[in-house]
């Protein structure tokens, strides 16, 4: 045998010892992936029903036993909290009934709003179980009817009234639907910490300039895009839409109003939170006082179907659909409740039009002022049935950022 060919046969040899260890850790891996799959398929059956034989093989694996039954038991847990919880109603009476005296006895009130308070009208709301966040995360797309045809719900009519009455003193919302400000609550007493989806600024005038519009100025944006394609009718910078996307920082001072949001929580003595995950909302330190000793923060009264991570916090948890709620709140409040007139949306006053070259510039359809949906009557009718649009507040370029974030993480995946 020549020098080289022994060299070669001991390389060869080598080779073939490291082959053969790695196959025997695949077999290894195969057979314990076979033991776990056998042994939760006995746990699936009841104790009655497991032979003696698989009973000993439960005895021989008491780790994996262990194992699974954690798994299976986190499994049950996040499920329970994604299912939606409706009291009874002699219970979501006595509830509501407290949660009346508790807003009569407080001196300064903060309401905390999501998706939830808008699914009445037609808009679907974040995490719940057809929400936008939920349809995302498992990689669908989203689209949705025409919003601009959304009108302001019940709930957020009863909150005007209440802010009116000096009963709720600031507004928090993360909707971008526009409806708080279209329901008549005035632009002081609200936060729209993740944007409105009617309103387009220019940031380079100074201040930034606002231009609230009657139609959806999101149709071209997305996550990290945000120009509207307008041009600002001062400077001639670019607008943007002021919709702030999960992952984002929203710094715009309107109508974020972040400083109007930290200002009425650490003046509030009630928190009353409708129709949120507070999944975001949690993250928000500032909302919560969380600096202070509990018994010094703000009593927590949340109305929600769903879990939510303050739960343990409240002082009342409403499970309840928030128009229901609120409706039963008013006849314990004594308070009529007022109904949405279109004649009087603040949007008609407030808005912005465009100019002559800019009437090609959006395809979406605009709110309409009263006397034209009149004319419009069966198209009124017909509300949130128009074709599926997506608006780039709708969480347009989440699902990709995501999917890159994923493959840069888990190149298996
Ligand atoms: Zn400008």
């Amino acid at each position: 045998m020549s020098n080289m060919d022994a060299q070669t046969n001991s390389f060869g040899s080598a080779r073939a010892e490291r082959k053969e260890r790695e196959k025997q850790k695949i077999i290894q891996r195969e057979k314990q992936r076979h033991t776990v799959k056998t042994i939760s398929q006995i746990l699936q059956k009841s104790a009655g029903e497991q032979t003696q034989e698989e009973r000993r093989l439960l005895q021989d694996h008491q780790d994996t036993v262990q194992e699974l039954k954690r798994r299976q038991s986190r499994r049950r847990l996040l499920q329970s909290k994604l299912e939606e919880v409706f009291d009874e109603a002699e219970s979501l009476q006595s509830k509501v009934k407290q949660l009346a005296e508790a807003l009569q006895q407080a001196q300064y009130v903060v309401v905390y709003t999501g998706a939830g308070i808008s699914t009445a009208a037609s808009i679907p709301d974040y995490r719940g179980p057809n929400g936008v966040w939920t349809q995302l995360q498992r990689g669908r797309s989203v689209s949705t009817s025409d919003l601009s045809r959304a009108e302001p719900t019940l709930t957020h009519m009863c909150l005007w009234l209440l802010h009116k009455e000096k009963m709720v003193q600031h507004v928090v919302s993360q909707n971008c639907d526009g409806l708080h400000l279209r329901s008549g609550l005035p632009r002081h007493a609200l936060s729209e910490l993740h944007g409105n989806m009617f309103i387009e600024v220019c940031s380079s005038c100074r201040p930034a300039r606002e231009l609230i519009r009657v139609f959806d100025v999101t149709e071209r944006t997305a996550l990290h895009r945000h120009g509207t394609g307008r041009r600002c009718p001062h400077c001639g910078g670019e607008l943007r839409d002021t919709i702030v996307h999960f992952g984002e920082r929203g710094t715009l001072e309107q109508p974020l109003n972040w400083s109007g949001a930290a200002q009425a929580a650490q003046r509030a003595d009630l928190i009353l939170c409708l129709g949120s995950s507070l999944k975001v909302l949690k993250k928000y330190s500032c909302l919560w006082c969380m600096n202070r000793p509990a018994n010094k923060r703000p009593k927590l009264y949340i109305v929600n179907l769903q879990w939510t991570p303050k739960d343990n916090l409240a002082t009342l948890k409403i499970h309840g659909k928030c128009d229901a709620v609120m409706s039963l709140l008013m006849e314990e409040l004594g308070l009529e409740v007022p109904v949405y007139d279109r004649s009087q949306d603040p949007i008609f006053s407030l808005a912005k039009a465009l100019g002559p070259q800019e009437q090609d510039s959006h395809t979406r359809e605009e709110i309409a002022p009263p006397a034209a949906v009149e004319e419009d009557s069966c198209d009124a009718q017909a509300q949130g049935q128009g074709p599926a649009l997506q608006g780039g507040w709708f969480g347009r370029g989440y699902s990709k950022a995501r999917r890159k974030k994923k493959i840069s993480i888990d190149p298996k995946a």
